[in-house]
């Protein structure tokens, strides 16, 4: 089975579930910004609402081009999400309007979930299960605490929680997340690491189709490699890393990943030295099958700043908001205050150190992805089967504080400098 990013245009078969998505959240992240900034209450953290959209419109929701219902949910929280995460508001509803087409991830691995791409490629839309939708729902205000306490945390920043349901359809839950990987940069190696060596293999014929593929633990430890930071800068990593999961432990959470994306600065961008406006690049999966090759256009910086401008008048045109309101929650400039973020400084990602704090060779695109599976009845049951056959420690599903800790471990251990780990690499040799 071949995973193969397709362009979600008119002809795709879930064109409409994509556009109906992008319709609902243009239509709900616009009426929330558009009020005035008030302090969060417990109750908008429970809050949902549902609204009607069809092909006349009514006096609350504007005509579109198909009948579909759509639920948002915690409107408010997700607004003050995004600021504490530094979205500009209006740059986030360029990205995910339904005029530029997503790019899907499609064919689902055991997981179901599809992934679709804002075609900007800074977002990344995920359809999930009930169970991990009522989870986020349940943990929601841990969570908002967390990312308070937190703001350099490796955990997956989510900017909104949907449901759309079509005409005779099932119901879709789906988040809004942050893409890890920059647009700008090629990504030249991909592993999705749990601290497991059970059934954590990417089987190396599939790298021969396609090098980017996601690779696993075994590959990793395969290759010899190592996070490569200098004894200060794996201090802060190892230290928000350790209380980003005992978080994950005390809600009860597993399953989750550390996905590395590795840009070689030896061997910069080759892609876009052939063709500036092509970028090539493949999400690949926690999968043991094949990767993915996705083409999206990156548009150009002014092309965007352009848009961002006309999106603005439009949405100024479209609502008539009192001058006041719509004038504060629409900078016309903000500035990357990502920036200010450690995992995300250097160019987006996390650059490796030597041992002295010299700058590496490598930039790290780090975060821990997957993070909405409860310990519930289906682990307990994989537990049981593959408990009768590997060892208990290395099988993947165990509890979640023992899954924790020995993803903690295993991060500490690939984490040191390289001339670190070339006298361990020595000491060996030597016996
Ligand atoms: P499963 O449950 O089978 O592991 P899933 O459908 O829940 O799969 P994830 O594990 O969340 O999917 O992600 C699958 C792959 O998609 C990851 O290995 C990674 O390559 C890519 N991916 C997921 N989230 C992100 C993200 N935030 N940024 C960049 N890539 C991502
Ligand atoms: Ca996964
Ligand atoms: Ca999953």
């Amino acid at each position: 089975r071949v995973i193969v990013g397709t362009k979600v245009d008119q002809n795709h078969q879930n064109w409409v579930t994509a556009y109906n998505m992008l319709t609902g959240i243009r239509f709900v992240v616009s009426r929330i910004n558009a009020k005035m900034d008030r302090e969060l209450t417990p109750a908008d953290f429970n809050a949902k609402h549902k609204f009607s959209f069809d092909i006349t419109g009514n006096e609350l929701t504007p005509s579109a081009k198909y009948d579909f219902k759509f639920k948002d949910y915690a409107p408010w929280v997700f607004r003050s999400l995004r600021a504490k995460f530094k979205l500009d508001p209006a740059d986030y509803l360029m990205s995910l309007t339904s005029k530029y087409i997503l790019s899907e991830l499609g064919s689902p691995g055991k997981s179901g979930s599809f992934f679709y791409f804002s075609r900007d490629y800074k977002y990344i839309i995920k359809t999930i299960h009930h169970s991990e939708h009522k989870l986020l729902r349940k943990i929601l205000p841990d969570y908002y605490k967390h990312i308070e306490s937190n703001p350099n945390t490796l955990i997956s920043q989510f900017y909104g929680l949907h449901r759309v349901k079509m005409a005779y359809g099932r119901k879709i839950h789906f988040v809004v997340m942050n893409n890890l990987f920059p647009p700008h940069r090629d990504i030249h190696q991909t592993f999705d690491l749990k601290g497991s060596t059970v059934g954590r293999d990417l089987r190396e014929e599939n790298l021969e189709k396609n090098p980017r593929a996601t690779m696993k633990d075994l590959n990793w430890l395969r290759r010899g490699r190592h996070l490569e930071e200098g004894p200060m800068k794996k201090e802060v990593f190892m230290a928000q890393l350790r209380r980003d999961v005992r978080l994950l432990q005390r809600l009860k959470i597993m399953d989750y990943s550390l996905l590395v994306g590795i840009h070689d600065l030896g061997r910069g961008n080759e892609e876009k030295l052939r063709d500036k406006t092509l970028q090539v690049f493949q999400p690949g999966g926690d999968r043991d099958d094949d990767p993915s090759t996705l083409l999206t256009r990156t548009p150009s910086k002014l092309e965007n700043a352009r848009k961002a401008r006309e999106l603005r008048l439009t949405l100024k045109r479209e609502r008539p908001v009192p001058i006041q309101q719509t004038a504060a929650k629409m900078p016309d400039e903000i500035l990357d205050e990502r920036k200010n973020m450690v995992f995300y400084s250097d160019d987006g990602g996390f650059r490796a150190t030597h041992e002295n704090g010299q700058p590496g060779e490598e930039i790290y695109y780090l975060g821990i992805i997957d993070c909405l599976t409860p310990y519930g009845i289906v682990k307990k049951a994989e537990h049981f089967w593959k408990g009768l056959s590997n060892s208990r420690s290395q099988i993947s599903p165990i509890p979640p504080e023992q899954y924790g800790e020995r993803f903690i471990n295993f991060m500490e251990g690939i984490t040191m400098s390289r001339e670190e780990a070339e006298r361990l690499e020595q000491a060996r040799a030597d016996g």
